[in-house]
């Protein structure tokens, strides 16, 4: 029968403290959310820069809703190619200095799409330990041969590279993990690939719009943009393959690849989320222009984070627990066990804070932990009102 073993599995899942609980969010993204008719300070979302309800992205968004309707109707390959998604990945190529850019629906799907589209049978995988799941499940989709190497491992790394006799080499990795908010070595990274001739694969779901100083991301936060910029004609890092989201800092939804025009054209042909879905409203493509040109000019938005990470990391004054060494808006506190995570988001969530605990599988076993995620959109004030809260909880248990 099979509903009765779903429903033990469900049981189980209770009992070990990993069941997890949709909330219903009734009010749009910000600093403040209402949940369930109450409002809450929140420190969850992903809205790095505060731009998910910014009042130039809703009016882009609805006079493009009002000028090409909401569906498209079709894939990009039929005739749901839009002039609005074919201006914004125009303004993505030149907003991230890569020759040219294809956008995709969702990050997910963008990682399937480039990882199968560039490796098959014959190749090999090689990827960090804590990359996120779509990447994974792109790498096992690919029936590539998968390795994965400890986290930011490099002498493993070089190892295994150097060990391959696949036709072709993929590293993918993050280049800031998501559950840690630290930063993956990026220009060592790509002289490993260079040296064996594999290609890098970037997930900057987090970085994009946050690092560097004009928010260009990873590369810029490196230094490595000059070297994909004109007047080279061709990149000098022919093995960089650049993806990021667009449901993050940038406020909205979807991603993109970016890189030489033979990669992003190999990938109209080839990728299969890309060419065997409907392609999105091209309202969010308007919305998306916007948001651009806001993470160009407002500076203000990276500074306040960089404030707010250096408040929060200065308040906190923790024994037990740990934060995490990070110098993202992401700064997870280490808990430990699961069911001690999730009281203490509940204890704060009654007080009117929302965190939310992070458990496995998403992070490894015994690491259960607090993910608070900074906005732009938060006050000095709000961070201390945190911090207090969590010294204080840490001491009382
Ligand atoms: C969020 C995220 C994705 C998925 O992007 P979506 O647009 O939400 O599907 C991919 N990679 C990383 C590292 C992410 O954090």
């Amino acid at each position: 029968m099979l509903f009765p073993s779903l429903a033990d599995e469900l049981k189980d899942l209770e009992a070990a403290g990993l069941r997890r609980h949709r909330r219903v969010l009734e009010s749009p993204q910000g600093a403040r959310i209402v949940v369930d008719g109450r409002e809450y300070l929140s420190f969850c979302s992903n809205d790095y820069l505060g731009l998910a309800n910014h009042p130039a992205l809703i009016a882009a968004a609805q006079s493009a809703a009002a000028r090409y309707g909401v569906g498209v109707g079709a894939s990009h390959l039929v005739n749901g190619h839009s002039v609005l998604h074919h201006e914004l990945e125009v303004a993505l190529a030149a907003f991230t200095g890569l020759p040219s850019a294809l956008f995709f629906s969702t990050g997910y799907m963008a990682n399937l799409g480039i990882v199968t589209a560039l490796a098959g049978r014959d190749d090999e995988i090689f990827a960090d330990k804590l990359n996120h799941a779509s990447l994974n499940d792109a790498a096992l989709l690919s029936r590539a041969r998968f390795t994965r190497y400890p986290h930011l491992d490099l002498v493993v790394l070089e190892k295994r590279l150097a060990a391959s006799r696949s036709k072709r080499k993929l590293v993918v990795t993050d280049a800031v993990f998501s559950m840690d908010g630290d930063i993956a070595p990026v220009p060592e990274l790509l002289a490993l690939c260079e040296r064996h001739d594999a290609l890098l694969v970037l997930d900057d779901a987090h970085g994009f719009g946050v690092l560097g100083d004009k928010g260009r991301g990873v590369l810029e936060h490196f230094g490595l943009l000059s070297r994909c910029l004109p007047p080279h004609s061709s990149p000098l890092t022919p093995h960089l393959i650049y993806m990021a989201t667009l449901g993050k800092a940038a406020g909205v939804f979807g991603a993109f690849v970016a890189g030489p025009v033979e990669l992003t054209d190999y990938l109209v042909q080839r990728a299969r989320s890309y060419i065997y879905t409907t392609a999105t409203p091209p309202l969010l493509s308007a919305a998306l222009a916007a948001s651009l040109k806001l993470i160009d000019e407002e500076t203000w938005r990276r500074e306040r984070l960089r404030e707010l990470i250096a408040s929060l990391r200065q308040s906190l004054k923790l024994q037990r627990w740990r934060l995490m060494d990070s110098t993202t808006p992401i700064q997870p506190v280490i808990i430990g066990s699961n069911q001690e995570a999730l009281a203490v988001s509940e204890v704060l969530r009654e007080r009117g804070i929302w965190v939310p605990a992070i458990r496995p599988p998403t992070v490894p076993k015994g690491e259960a932990r607090l993910r608070i995620s900074l906005s732009a959109a938060h006050t000095i004030e709000d961070v201390a009102h945190l911090a207090a809260a969590l010294n204080e909880l840490e001491s009382a248990a």
